[in-house]
């Protein structure tokens, strides 16, 4: 589906008003459009939930450009769905939408375990299975935000289908909770083509520390962050297409520009990114190592080294209206008890080999992601 290994994710879009999501930048998104085109680029990607983005490229490229030069994805949004025929209404209406008779490719949005029983109840599986049927989505497939273990089964359950997408990023790779690196493994034993999401990580690996910056600016001084990022993630065995969500036409011109001849990642350049990985790592917000010493004994059943993970994750990234492990954490809030429910017995602690104050570093857990 890609003619080269970058997709346009169509989630942050230009905006009039920064403030504003809905405010879309038409004119700076059609420039972008027809950039991304003429330097050979084909793949967007949308959503049902992503603000105004499919009216938007509607307007952007469905309606300025032929059909055979483009692939368009977008989603169905599984928490929208309450009744029957919820499904049917939001296909038609995502069809309005883009202006398209066909979507070349449609993923079940954002599958956890709350969305994964939801598109059970509603049959979502079927449903794009006979669209597919049908003639009106030519590839078929889902967004993963969980663990390893949930995706085995999914794809056990339906392997028909065609593609999955997954977040995949150097910092991710080894995260306990977001599991990129497992999730890619999994992938591959059920040998699905991956699309990857989030590979600078909403714009964290772009704006790396300055320790990290340096080992990248010394090893190639006209590459930026992101681009170490982005090829990261396209030098996968089996990745397809790396998704990147290009707010402007500056973050377009650099995206393109290293994707446009793109060349896997040499072992120099895999040891710089280790050793970016070290450096950024050290400034990760609570030391926890992620042994899993400290749960067993947790009368809450509290996820502990997950909840650091994600948090340190959040304390690596400028701040931002919406954390994308917010979700990783209502994901663990299904299965276990929230942060806040900590009753500081203290058990953790005297478990934990690094002398962590758990009890302490939960509340700041709790500040970020049960604030509402
Ligand atoms: S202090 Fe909180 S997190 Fe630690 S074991 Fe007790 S309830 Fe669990
Ligand atoms: S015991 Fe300490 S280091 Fe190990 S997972 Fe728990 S908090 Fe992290």
């Amino acid at each position: 589906m890609f003619t080269k290994k970058l997709g346009f994710g169509l989630m942050r879009l230009p905006l009039n008003d920064p403030a504003d999501r809905h405010s879309v930048n038409m004119e700076e998104l059609k420039r972008m459009v027809d950039t991304f085109l003429d330097k050979g680029f084909n793949y967007f990607d949308t959503a049902y939930v992503y603000a105004n983005s499919e009216d938007s490229i509607k307007e952007a490229l469905v309606k300025r450009h032929p059909r055979e030069r483009y692939k368009l994805a977008t989603k169905m949004p599984l928490l929208n769905l309450k009744e029957p025929g919820d499904q049917e209404r939001i296909f038609n209406e995502q069809v309005a939408r883009t202006g398209l008779d066909y979507f070349d490719a449609y993923l079940l949005h954002n599958i956890g375990v709350q969305n994964y029983k939801i598109a059970q109840q509603f049959g979502c599986f079927d449903f794009i299975k006979q669209k597919k049927k049908e003639g009106v989505i030519r590839q078929i497939g889902f967004s993963h935000h969980d663990s390893a273990e949930l995706l085995d089964e999914i794809l056990n359950a339906h392997p028909e289908t065609d593609f999955v997408q997954l977040q995949i990023n150097y910092l991710d790779w080894d995260n306990k909770s977001i599991q990129s690196g497992k999730c890619y493994e999994v992938a591959q034993k059920h040998h699905k083509p991956v699309i990857v999401m989030e590979p600078v990580k909403g714009g964290t690996l772009a704006n790396v520390p300055e320790k990290a910056a340096l080992l990248f600016k010394n090893h190639h001084p006209e590459l930026s962050a992101a681009a170490w990022a982005i090829r990261y993630a396209a030098s996968l065995d089996g990745v397809t297409g790396v998704l990147s969500g290009m707010s402007n036409m500056e973050q377009m011109l650099d995206n393109t520009g290293f994707m446009q001849d793109f060349k896997p990642l040499t072992d120099d350049e895999r040891a710089v990114i280790a050793n970016a990985i070290s450096t950024i790592k050290e400034s990760i917000a609570i030391p926890c190592t992620g042994c899993n010493y400290c749960v067993k004994d947790c009368p809450k059943n509290i996820a502990i080294p997950n909840f650091f993970a994600l948090y340190n994750n959040v304390k690596l990234q400028p701040p931002l209206p919406f954390y994308i492990e917010g979700l990783y954490y209502s994901r663990f809030t299904e299965t276990h008890s929230k942060a806040s429910d900590c009753i500081k017995c203290k058990r953790c602690e005297r478990a934990c080999p690094q002398y962590l104050g758990i009890v302490n570093y939960l509340k700041d857990v709790t500040q970020i992601f049960e604030k509402k």
